[in-house]
């Protein structure tokens, strides 16, 4: 029953606040969720290191990822997905959402969202109200959200602060951005200051995932924290990733650092 009337409740406040969310990507401030930011701060410059370990190559394009499928697949600035790579067994998680009807951005692959599940459902015997806001982000939609900024403000300028097609770690179907009704269901760095949002922190690696952009690491992942941006790795994975306290790209060696 409680779930009924979560729902019920979401979706009552979601004609007052879901809306303009969604639509939000004329917003000048790049986030990996670029389709409901908020309170970004501009990025900081990347380091300009052209090394062999990030194959970044002389032009400025980036790598495309060999095996998107992989549970442990790492898609950043510098390793973008095949054009319109589509994750296989996909399914909408069995959580409340902030809005009720169906969105491809509702879906997740199969086993992240049982693990997502699970996280939920901990969550809830443990008082928190958590809500699940924006899951998959195919590479159309993220090419739409590029080209509407070319369009408005100009290629430079687009490059800047919006996400190249491909690049979105929403796209491979391990990524959940996840917020409370404490929140209004927005996506901000304020969501640590909630309950919701240090249980996450400290609990989301026991089902698999890693707060994927970790305050004060935007030189390293390329965005602002992001408290609310959940990562599937698989538990044992997350365990050592959280436990040693890094980000992807350091943890996997992607990060060099000048020698
Ligand atoms: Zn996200």
């Amino acid at each position: 029953m409680k779930v009924w009337m979560s729902l019920v409740i979401l979706s009552a406040c979601l004609i007052i606040t879901g809306c303009n969310q969604e639509e939000s990507q004329q917003s000048d401030k790049q986030s990996e969720d670029a389709e409901t930011k908020e309170t970004q701060v501009e990025p900081k410059e990347e380091p300009e290191t052209d090394t062999a370990d990030r194959k970044v190559s002389e032009d400025g394009s980036m790598i495309e990822v060999e095996d998107p499928e992989r549970m442990d697949v790492i898609v950043n600035k510098q390793r973008k997905l095949p054009e319109g790579y589509e994750p296989p067994d996909m399914t909408v998680p069995e959580v409340p959402f902030s809005f009720e009807e169906f969105h491809p951005k509702k879906q997740m692959r199969e086993e992240a969202a049982g693990a997502l599940e699970e996280l939920f459902q901990s969550a809830e015997e443990e008082g928190m109200n958590l809500v699940a806001a924006s899951g998959y982000r195919s590479y159309e939609r993220q090419k739409t959200i590029y080209e509407n900024s070319v369009a408005q403000n100009g290629e430079e300028y687009a490059n800047r602060y919006s996400a190249k097609p491909g690049t979105s770690e929403h796209q491979t179907g391990l990524a959940m951005d996840v917020t409370s009704r404490e929140m209004n269901f927005r996506l901000e760095q304020s969501f640590i200051d909630t309950e919701e949002g240090k249980w996450l922190e400290e609990n989301a690696h026991r089902f698999g995932f890693v707060i994927r952009y970790p305050e004060g690491k935007t030189d390293i992942t390329g965005y602002a924290y992001e408290p609310w941006h959940l990562r599937y790795l698989g538990e044992e994975l997350a365990g050592k990733v959280h436990e040693q306290n890094k980000t992807l790209e350091e943890f996997f060696g992607l990060y060099p650092t000048n020698q």
